[in-house]
């Protein structure tokens, strides 16, 4: 097996055992195409799904999957017509039976870290939709919280603010700067240490490099 393989499965068997003392599950998939597969399997026909922006689940082929699935109900906001409408999709996001998101870093021993500039992603995540389900690139592991936090600034956020069109200092320089203007994405850290409801969230470990 090729190292690098071998280290993200060794990691990968870490974060799982760590996830599950968590109330979370963890899986591994060497490439996205398996995740993407295995992500679709939580899915049954007939059901509401939503999910957060993110590079990793278009990456994946997950969000076209998503789209292209006649069978269950989509919230999708690049669907609306209006901001009421954005907002409405927000709103019933808390009652799907299934949110697809990324992670903007997760730790060696399951923690995981998420900024979010309008929140709606980071309040699904904490409380609303039955399951939770995660594509993590293995590129998004670090060895303890303080990186983890470090990441979710330094590195995960100013592609994003680039990606979202942001006058940031991060998107014009790289660099974070702390700044507190209206195109900030930085409104919320959220720190998931563990899930109140055993099983909802699951997290999909993949051994291929993805979003920010
Ligand atoms: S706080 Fe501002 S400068 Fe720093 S990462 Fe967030 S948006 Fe960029």
């Amino acid at each position: 097996m090729n190292p690098k393989q071998a280290y993200y499965e060794a990691c990968a068997a870490s974060i799982c055992e760590a996830l599950k003392k968590r109330r979370m599950e963890g899986y591994y998939c060497k490439t996205a195409a398996e995740a993407k597969d295995l992500a679709l399997s939580f899915v049954q026909s007939g059901d509401t799904v939503s999910f957060g922006g993110s590079m990793t689940l278009s990456e994946s082929g997950l969000l076209d999957a998503l789209r292209g699935n006649k069978e269950i109900r989509l919230l999708d906001r690049s669907q609306a017509s209006s901001p009421a409408e954005i907002e409405e999709i927000y709103a019933a996001a808390f009652r799907a039976d299934a949110y697809f998101m990324s992670t903007n870093a997760i730790t060696l021993s399951g923690e995981l870290v998420n900024i979010d500039g309008n929140g709606n992603r980071v309040a699904a995540f904490i409380w609303g939709p039955k399951q939770v389900i995660l594509l993590v690139g293995m590129n998004k592991v670090c060895p303890t919280l303080e990186d983890a936090c470090r990441r979710a600034r330094q590195i995960a956020a100013p592609p994003n603010c680039v990606r979202l069109n942001r006058q940031t200092p991060c998107a014009a320089t790289g660099l974070c700067k702390d700044c507190y203007g209206d195109d900030c994405i930085c409104s919320q850290t959220v720190i998931t240490r563990r899930s109140g409801v055993i099983g909802r969230i699951k997290v999909i470990l993949i051994g291929e490099a993805l979003g920010y």
